[in-house]
């Protein structure tokens, strides 16, 4: 058995493995896909302390960090149920997808999340070409440039304003025919120039050039008239999805899906811990996952050291 079970393989998951296994404890990382959303992401520019590297660089070198220990790394595995032990201190276990079941003490759950995507054509192709989805991330990149931003709830909202202080100008889309967010970020919205709100709008299309984003197109919904914004960016912001659906009714979710933990990274559960963009810890960046890995990793060798020996 472990002694911490690590789920999940992104910048979470691999800053607590390391800080598990720098304790001398049997540590284990089980992953999906080894990297998580950081394989998906182009240029990085806000990891402190490095100007700028890309997604995939910065993966190999977490799995390389990670590898410099002797942790057990079962990549391309996919956790199905957790079982909580039946006494304090006892095993817990974690079924994969293939059969296998793995057991240990204490795990720590980095499953991270998703963001949700439009899916209309074109969006797929200019992912990282002027379609973004993280406005702390990408907002610079498109300093003095027109973006629109899809979704009028609290996040779109949020990264509207956000933008407005950066680019040129933005339009944004929301699908209802109000916008959801909170009164407050509305009347901040409104009170900025640059930005244009459109309602009732669907996006149908996102034209590019063949190398970026060159427009959008979306559809009045209320004359089924289809139009044509020309921009580099849009922003979707139509909602960020936690890969926790297989720990419901186990462990605390809030009603957003994002498992709720307290400032040490204790879940409900004893002896399970959690880090990173599968939780209710606010803000989902890479330095934000790696502080919140490494603590959830600390709060399960402190949890260690005081179980009763066996
Ligand atoms: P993730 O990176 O999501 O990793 C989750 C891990 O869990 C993966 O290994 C996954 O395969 C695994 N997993 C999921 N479900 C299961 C399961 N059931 N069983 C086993 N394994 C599972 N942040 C920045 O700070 N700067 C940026 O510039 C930046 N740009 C971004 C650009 C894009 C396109 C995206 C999508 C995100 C960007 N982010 C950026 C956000 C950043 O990537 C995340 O905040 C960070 O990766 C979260 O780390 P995490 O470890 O919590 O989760």
């Amino acid at each position: 058995a472990f002694e911490v079970l690590v789920i999940g393989g992104g910048p979470a998951g691999a800053s607590a493995a390391i800080y598990a296994a720098r304790k001398g404890i049997r540590t284990g990382v089980a992953a999906e896909r080894f990297g998580g959303q950081v394989l998906d992401t182009m240029g990085i520019e806000n990891f402190i302390s490095v100007s700028h590297t890309e997604g995939p660089k910065l993966a190999a070198q977490l799995e390389q960090h990670v590898r410099d220990y002797d942790v057990d790394i079962m990549n391309l595995q996919r956790a199905e149920t957790l079982v909580p032990a039946t006494e304090t201190g006892g095993l817990i276990e974690v079924h994969l997808a293939s059969g296998a079941v793995l057991k240990s003490r204490s795990v720590v759950l980095s499953t991270g999340a998703r963001w949700r995507q439009m899916n209309v054509p074109g969006e797929d192709d200019y992912r990282n070409k002027g379609v973004a989805y993280c406005p702390h991330c990408d907002g610079p990149l498109f300093k003095g440039k027109r973006v629109a931003v899809i979704g009028g709830g609290n996040s779109g909202v949020e990264a509207a304003i956000d933008l407005a202080g950066i680019v040129a100008h933005v339009t944004l889309i929301e699908f209802d025919t109000k916008l959801r967010a909170d009164a407050v970020l509305q009347a901040k919205l409104h009170s900025l120039p640059n930005v244009t709100v459109i309602t009732s709008g669907q996006t149908t299309e996102v034209v590019g050039d063949g190398n970026k984003v060159t427009g959008l197109t979306y559809k009045d919904r209320t004359t089924d008239a289809l139009h044509t914004l020309e921009l580099e960016g849009i922003f979707v912001q139509i909602g960020l999805v936690p890969n926790t659906e297989w720990l419901k009714g186990t462990v605390a979710l809030s009603p957003r899906g994002e498992i709720e933990v307290d400032a040490g990274g204790r879940t409900s559960v004893p002896g399970v811990f959690a880090a990173g963009d599968a939780t209710t810890v606010p803000y989902k960046q890479i330095v934000i996952a790696m502080g919140e890995g490494s603590k959830a990793a600390l709060s399960a060798f402190d949890y260690l050291i005081r179980l009763p020996q066996p």
